[in-house]
Order: C-alpha cells, then sequence, then structure tokens
C-alpha cells in the first residue's frame, strides 16, 4: 500500500494503518514518523482567493507528500486542511533530513494563476515507538505537537518530544560532522589487549575506533558507525582502519619487536562490499603485513543476513590465513546450525553475559556461558569473554575454561606507543595478573 487512496480519508481508517505499520516496525526494528500539518491562515486563502483556488493549493500539497513517500509509507487528507502522513524510517538519524526535506518541499510557491502561493504550514513530528505504542495516541501526539506549533506562531515545525528532536538535531549534525572527518584525521585507533588468564600473556589485540570531535573531544564509536554504515562511509573509513592496523603493525615489527593478531571489527555494509577481500589483500601488501596477523570481527547478525553470499566472503578471508572471530555471540541470532556452516574460529562472548557473571542473582548468565563453553568445546572453537571487569568474574570464567580474556579488569584500549611499550617490555600482563590473584586467595577463590 503506497497511500490511503483518496483525500477524506477518515482518521480512523488511517489510525488503523498505523497500528498495521507499527507491528511491521516492532518486527523489523525501526522507527516511524508521524506528521500532522495544516495551512497557517487557511481560511483566510479561502476567503481571498474563493474555494477553488483553495481546493487547487490543498491537491497540490496532497499530492507533494505522496511523492515523498517510499514503500509502505502513507499519507492521508484527513479534510478541511489536515493532513497526517506516516513515514518508515531505519535510524534516528534519518529525521531530521526526512521532516525538514517534506517541509521545505511543501512549502515551495503553489501556482494558483494570476498568483502564487506560498503556503505556511504547522508542522507536528511525533515518533513511534518513542511518544506512544498506540495508534490513536502516536497522532494524538503529532496533532498536540502541530498546535503547539501554531501557538508560537505556526510555519514551524515542532516535535512531540524535545529531546526528539534534540537527538535528531544532534545525529544529523554529526552527519555532517562526519563527512570531512576522515580527510581532517579526527579518527585513530586504541588497541585492547586479550590476555591469557593462565599466564598473562597477551594473546593479541582488539582495534577499536576513536572520534576525535573538534568541539565535542572523543565520540564513541557506538554513536558514530551506525550513522557511517547508513551513509555508506563505512567504506572508506573501514579501509583507512584497516591500512592504520597494517601501518601500525609495520612499525611495531621495524622496532623490532614480536607482534601478536590484530583484530579488526567489519560492519555489515562493509563486508559486503564488493570487492572487499581484494581491497584487503591490497592493504596488506602495500605494507607487507602477514595476513595471519589479521583477525576479521563480524557480528552474528551481519551473518545471518544472506547466508550462502557470507560463507563465500567468509572461506575466501581463511583460504588467505586471517582468522574470523564472531563478536557480540549470543546476541544476534537463535540459530546455531550456522556455527557448523561458517568457517569461524573464535566466540566472543558479549560482555552482557559477563557482567557478574559469578553473582547467583545473575544466573542466567552463568548458564549461558557455560553452554556456550560446551559448545566451543565440541566444535573446537576458541572463546574470548569481553568486557571483564573484576577479579571475581575472572575467576568464574576460568573455572569454566574460558581463559582468553579482554576487559578492563587488564587493560583499557591503548595507544599506539603504549601497545609498544608493552610489546617491548614485558609483553605480558602478569603484574596484573599477580595482583589478581592476590586479590582472589585473600577470598580462598582461584586463578
Ligand atoms: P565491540 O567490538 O564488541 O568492542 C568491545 C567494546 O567493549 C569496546 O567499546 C571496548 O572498549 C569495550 N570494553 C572492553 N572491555 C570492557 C570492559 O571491561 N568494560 C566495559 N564497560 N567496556 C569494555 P568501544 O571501543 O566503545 O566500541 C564499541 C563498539 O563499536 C564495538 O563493540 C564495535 O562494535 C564498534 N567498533 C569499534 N571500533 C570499530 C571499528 O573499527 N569498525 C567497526 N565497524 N566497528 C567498530
Ligand atoms: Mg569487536
Ligand atoms: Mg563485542
Amino acid at each position: 500500500m503506497k497511500d490511503l487512496p483518496q483525500p477524506g480519508v477518515m482518521r480512523e481508517r488511517f489510525i488503523g494503518a498505523v497500528v498495521t505499520q507499527m507491528r511491521q516496525a516492532k518486527a523489523n526494528d525501526s522507527y516511524l514518523l508521524l506528521l500532522r500539518f495544516d495551512i497557517d491562515g487557511f481560511r483566510k486563502l479561502n476567503e481571498q482567493s474563493g474555494y477553488l483556488d483553495a481546493d487547487r493549493v490543498l491537491t497540490v500539497l496532497f499530492s507533494r507528500i505522496k511523492s515523498q513517500l517510499l514503500e509502505n509509507e502513507l499519507a492521508c487528507w484527513l479534510g478541511a486542511d489536515e493532513f497526517v502522513s506516516l513515514l518508515c524510517i531505519n535510524n534516528k538519524n534519518e529525521i531530521e533530513s526526512r521532516v525538514s526535506t517534506i517541509y521545505a518541499l511543501l512549502r515551495e510557491p503553489c501556482d494558483i494563476s494570476p498568483v502564487s502561493f506560498q503556503p505556511r504550514l504547522s508542522f507536528g513530528v511525533a515518533l513511534y515507538p518513542d511518544d506512544s505504542l498506540d495508534g490513536g495516541e502516536l497522532v494524538l501526539a503529532a496533532e498536540s505537537a502541530q498546535q503547539y506549533a501554531k501557538t508560537r506562531g505556526g510555519a514551524q515545525i515542532n516535535y512531540y518530544s524535545n529531546k526528539i528532536h534534540q537527538q535528531a538535531l544532534q545525529l544529523s549534525r554529526l552527519e555532517k560532522d562526519l563527512q570531512g572527518a576522515l580527510r581532517r584525521k579526527e579518527f585513530y585507533l586504541l588497541y585492547q589487549p586479550k590476555v591469557d588468564s593462565t599466564t598473562g600473556i597477551v594473546k593479541g589485540f582488539e582495534a577499536l575506533l576513536r572520534w576525535q570531535h573538534p568541539e565535542r573531544g572523543v565520540i564513541s564509536p557506538l554513536e558514530f558507525i551506525p550513522i557511517l554504515e547508513e551513509n555508506r562511509m563505512i567504506i572508506d573509513v573501514g579501509d583507512w582502519i584497516f591500512s592504520e592496523v597494517c601501518r601500525a603493525l609495520d612499525r611495531w615489527k621495524k622496532a623490532g619487536v614480536e607482534v601478536v593478531p590484530i583484530s579488526v571489527n567489519v560492519s555489515m555494509h562493509q563486508f559486503k562490499q564488493p570487492g572487499f577481500v581484494e581491497r584487503l589483500v591490497d592493504i596488506l601488501q602495500q605494507y607487507d603485513v602477514e595476513t595471519k596477523l589479521i583477525d576479521i570481527e563480524i557480528t552474528e547478525s551481519c551473518l545471518m543476513d544472506d547466508g550462502q553470499e557470507n560463507i563465500a566472503i567468509l572461506n575466501q578471508l581463511k583460504s588467505i590465513g586471517m582468522s574470523i572471530s564472531i563478536d557480540d555471540f549470543g546476541t544476534g541470532y537463535s540459530s546455531l546450525s550456522y556455527l557448523k556452516r561458517f568457517p569461524i574460529d573464535t566466540l566472543k562472548i558479549d560482555r552482557s553475559f559477563i557482567t557478574n557473571v559469578h553473582n547467583r542473582r545473575e544466573s542466567d548468565n552463568a548458564g549461558i556461558v557455560t553452554a556456550i563453553m560446551a559448545l566451543s568445546h565440541s566444535l573446537h572453537l576458541d572463546v574470548v569473554a569481553e568486557g571483564v571487569e573484576s577479579a571475581h568474574e575472572l575467576a568464574f570464567l576460568y573455572a569454566l575454561g574460558c581463559r582468553t580474556i579482554q576487559g578492563f579488569l587488564f587493560s583499557k584500549p591503548l595507544k599506539e606507543d603504549a601497545v609498544l611499550e608493552l610489546l617491548e617490555t614485558s609483553f605480558s600482563m602478569a603484574g596484573t595478573l599477580a595482583k589478581v590473584r592476590q586479590q582472589l586467595q585473600a577470598k580462598e577463590l582461584t586463578p
């Protein structure tokens, strides 16, 4: 259904359609934007230009809003000069641009010859699921936002929740700022050690992206990677990440230290971009880095997306000598059969299962980690526990047989120079491990 068919369709029907779309959005984990708008001073237009011309303006507005609809989106003319529209978006950073594009288009002059009429509009915007989970209430929310726009003089967009507007604005600003970030050299990488908790030896590092924003300071990848994914900038940034990892490996090697594999996070669009493996090989050759020094971290949900093709890419990566880790394991997908089909080396247990794993109140976590350990054992996979912060978590994981640990307990992500220092000096976190042991011994726990 592209839109509800006729102008004048009743509000109830529209709400029914909103409810249907809400179910779909819930299933897809996406958002709905409800727009409600009317013309400021419509009565005056009617009086001055006559009903025929006013109707022409309304028809133009309706066809303009319809021209902006994508699949499954709706527009409805509720009567008089009242319109509603429902937009489907995957990401909150789309809010600002979708709303302002439609607003700008609707405000373009309408030709009602011999004069031209420039509509002034009051726009109310509400968002599902943030503003309401109920179809009728969401329409009401957009209506009250529209009313508020009117009371403030009209000719403006008003969001039901100011918080959402602030978020939408911030996301669209971030998106703009991200445009030149690579060129301006605002990205850098940190490296977090993965440690063998039996010996304290560093087995590898995970490369983690950071953005030094000129005004806001360092921004977490959780905030900006979804935007990079959305506008496909992740392809260029992803290439840069690989070059940067290879450059660092080359530098550490030239400094005469023994290097260990670096895990690189690869996001969905990067992985699926044609020529992904070839580009990696090019970058590695450029820096003369051995493929076995690169481990690719990829999430389950990314792999499940379109099975056969992904297996082929993974096989290619394996055949050139890289290893593959499944990141955030346990959070993405319910079927485990893919573990047999995909050429995987390591499961990284998500931090959410590690936090307080030793605590009886979190017994589900202990159950999940135990099950993952059994699974990895029978499928001959390595396991890394992510986000280990306390000695108690470490002792519990150790008892379950999970020995490779990544987390603040051993080390936060480190700068390139600090990695070199670590590799040059001890190559191990034995000092930290000894302290952890002392703590545990005091409480009669191992290791
Ligand atoms: P991830 O790949 O699961 O990375 C692990 C995250 O957990 C990192 O957050 C790390 O700093 C954090 N962490 C590690 N140990 C602890 C701990 O003991 N306690 C707590 N509270 N956190 C811990 P970070 O660096 O903020 O990265 C977040 C996510 O952003 C990553 O999750 C990954 O999905 C994504 N990301 C980071 N760098 C890249 C990148 O270069 N490319 C892509 N595509 N994604 C990246
Ligand atoms: Mg990761
Ligand atoms: Mg992870």
